[in-house]
């Protein structure tokens, strides 16, 4: 299972897939489950799901496919290209970053972010973030003529150069980690359900636009009207001195569960997860012996915002698993919490028996 879910990460992160543009990462996504003779059906919008019959109440697993990165807004008569933000892009991270434009499949063009010359920067410029506006994107050619007949027009999906690679014994590092490694624990789910006797019916689901509007998920909740809704994405690691006083989620401590989520900007909504998911996965937890690790957290949304609210109110929990550096080119997590999670949620969805209650009083 380990080095399954290495490598499906790894391989997951190394494909461009913008909100809006996640068909490279879907169509792979679709192969690899239909290696394993696993069907999936795709949605309008972009959405995979693959389901596994069974009795009680219904479960939507689910994960998004997209990443952050930028659009194309403006190419400069000299071919230099200026770039409009999509999702929480961290301006301060990008001076000099190597990214990559997509272009029709196989001709996708490598530009830099540029770094204004140190020698012609003043002493105040040099603590300064440049903001993502003023910012200006070099691919090395001399004309906008020449950036055109290379395919690149406004609009097109660019991304942070996809970087995956192994730090350390276990630890994974590059770009969307976030949420490349989860789409790995649903692909292993994938193969655990497969070969299952007995269970709740689950739908799988790799979802899109979760980086753009957080609703990419919400037709796809409406349509299966599940009972419960699982979402699987980072928890925000706080091991690292940076982040002293954010919480106790360790890198390499085991999964997480989210008990509270808010995004706290001017957007009233997050996740308060239901009770009955709660305590199944505490019992899951300690039955595995698996350290579970809890997560409060302002700042941070997922798309199960939205499923949440979907028909009559769905049962909801966000799993996942710790993440240092998110949303930069560099997103750093530990494989070995990967294992754990994948163990802990079929250990999860294996208790979800056809009389199991939703009816919060049963739980609170
Ligand atoms: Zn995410």
């Amino acid at each position: 299972m380990k080095n399954r879910l290495l490598q499906d990460t790894l391989d997951l992160m190394r494909l461009p897939g913008l909100s809006g543009h996640e068909d490279r990462v879907r169509r792979e996504i679709r192969k690899r489950l239909s290696d394993i003779e696993v069907e999936s059906k795709t949605d309008r919008l972009g959405n995979l799901t693959a389901y596994f019959p069974g009795d009680g109440p219904s479960v939507m697993l689910f994960a998004h496919m997209d990443q952050l990165g930028f659009i194309v807004r403006k190419i400069e008569d000299n071919g230099m290209i200026r770039l409009a933000r999509l999702g929480g892009v961290p301006e301060r991270a990008l001076a000099a970053q190597e990214i990559v434009i997509c272009v029709p499949t196989g001709r996708d063009i490598t530009g830099i972010i540029v770094n204004k010359s140190h020698h012609a920067t003043s002493g105040d410029e040099k603590y300064q973030v440049v903001l993502s506006d003023d910012l200006y994107v070099d691919v090395g050619m001399a004309s906008s003529m020449a950036v055109r007949a290379a395919g690149i027009r406004i609009g097109a999906p660019v991304v942070y150069a996809p970087y995956a690679h192994v730090l350390g014994e276990d630890r994974i590092v590059g770009t969307s980690v976030d949420d490349r490694a989860a789409c790995a624990v649903l692909l292993e789910m994938a193969r655990l359900l497969k070969a299952r006797t007995g269970g709740p019916p689950v739908h799988l689901a790799f979802t899109v636009l979760e980086e753009f509007n957080l609703r990419g998920a919400q037709p796809l909740a409406q349509r299966l009207a599940p009972d419960i809704a699982i979402q699987l994405d980072l928890m925000l690691a706080t091991d690292t001195p940076d982040m002293a006083g954010k919480g106790d989620m360790l890198l390499g401590g085991g999964p997480g569960m989210s008990l509270y989520s808010f995004h706290g900007r001017g957007t009233l909504n997050g996740v308060i997860p239901h009770p009955a998911m709660v305590s199944l996965f505490e019992a899951a937890a300690e039955a595995e012996a698996i350290p579970l690790q809890r997560s409060a957290q302002v700042g941070v949304l997922t798309d199960l915002s939205y499923v949440q609210l979907a028909g009559e109110g769905v049962a909801s929990i966000d799993m996942g698993f710790p993440l240092r550096y998110s949303h930069s080119a560099r997103e750093l997590c530990d494989l070995n919490d990967l294992v754990a999670l994948t163990r802990l949620l079929y250990a999860g969805l294996g208790r979800i028996c056809p009389n199991f209650s939703l009816d919060r009083d049963d739980h609170t």
